[in-house]
């Protein structure tokens, strides 16, 4: 049996990078999986299909992260189709580059919409239901090494994900006392559509493999498996905590 037998979870953004490696990940330890996508449903597909293949189940939901109406409906979905939900895992995220003096208001919007305010009300109304129920639950945000480091050119990105540290080590506190852990992943350089334009780039990929330690890009994979490890009951007292999965880059 696998540590996630039992488990339902909630994956936003799992249509692909490190949210289906993640959804694909929990499914193939045993949990039952709510793949959220917007657009490209294609995508979603996909990702249920290789659920079905790692011997799980799931439901599809297409929910905007960053309109709280959807995220409601998103956690009362699930609760509807698998009657729990007790891992939230809040990936979905975008980033938009400029320089900051060009930052226009609408791009402030949807880089904090979707990272902040989504991870935000979405926990909000996953919190709830399991008060509701009075059951525990884990929330995992996918933050960023930006959650902590500048990344010049991207202040709205640090916003949010600086933003999102804060947002998680307030709910350990205010939820632990419920059973419920928080806990940040703030992946480095991970191979996946977000930056595939940069990482082609040679003339910014390389300075950033210098300075990463272990000398090479993540996988999407290498993130999933420390995901599984927090939505799992063997790490039942970890709460507060940002796991970096970044080859080192951080403390270099
Ligand atoms: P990605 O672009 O493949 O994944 C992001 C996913 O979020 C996509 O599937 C997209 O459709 C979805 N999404 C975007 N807006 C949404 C919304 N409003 N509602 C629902 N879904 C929405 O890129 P990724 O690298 O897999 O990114 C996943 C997370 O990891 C993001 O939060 C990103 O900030 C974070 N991250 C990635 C890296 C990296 O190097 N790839 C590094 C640090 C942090």
């Amino acid at each position: 049996r696998g540590r996630l037998e039992g488990k339902v979870a909630i994956v936003t953004g799992s249509g692909s990078g490190i949210g289906k490696a993640i959804a694909v990940r929990l499914a193939a330890e045993g949990a039952k999986i709510v793949v959220d996508y917007r657009g490209h449903k294609d995508e979603a597909e996909d990702t249920a299909q290789r659920i079905t293949a790692a011997g799980s189940e799931s439901i599809l939901v297409a929910a905007d992260v960053s309109k709280t109406a959807d995220t409601t409906r998103l956690v009362d979905e699930a609760w509807q189709h698998f009657g729990n939900c007790d891992v939230l895992v809040n990936n979905a995220g975008i980033e938009i580059g400029a320089d900051f003096w060009d930052v226009t208001e609408e791009d402030y919007d949807k880089v904090l919409d979707v990272n902040l305010k989504g991870a935000f009300f979405l926990a909000q109304a996953f919190v709830r239901k399991l008060r509701t129920a009075g059951k525990p639950g884990t929330i995992i945000n996918i933050s960023s090494v930006h959650e902590d480091m500048v990344f010049p050119h991207f202040a709205t990105y640090c916003a949010a994900k600086g933003g999102m540290r804060m947002l998680m080590r307030d709910l350990a506190v205010e939820l632990g006392p419920l059973g419920i852990t928080v806990n940040n992943i703030a992946p480095g350089a991970i191979s996946t559509p977000i930056n595939q334009k940069m990482m082609s780039d040679p003339a910014k990929l390389d300075p950033l493999l210098r300075n990463i330690p272990l000398g090479r890009l993540g996988k999407p994979e290498e993130v999933a498996g420390v995901a599984a490890f927090l939505a799992s009951d063997e790490a039942a007292y970890v709460t507060g905590s940002t796991y970096f999965i970044d080859g080192g880059l951080i403390r270099n």
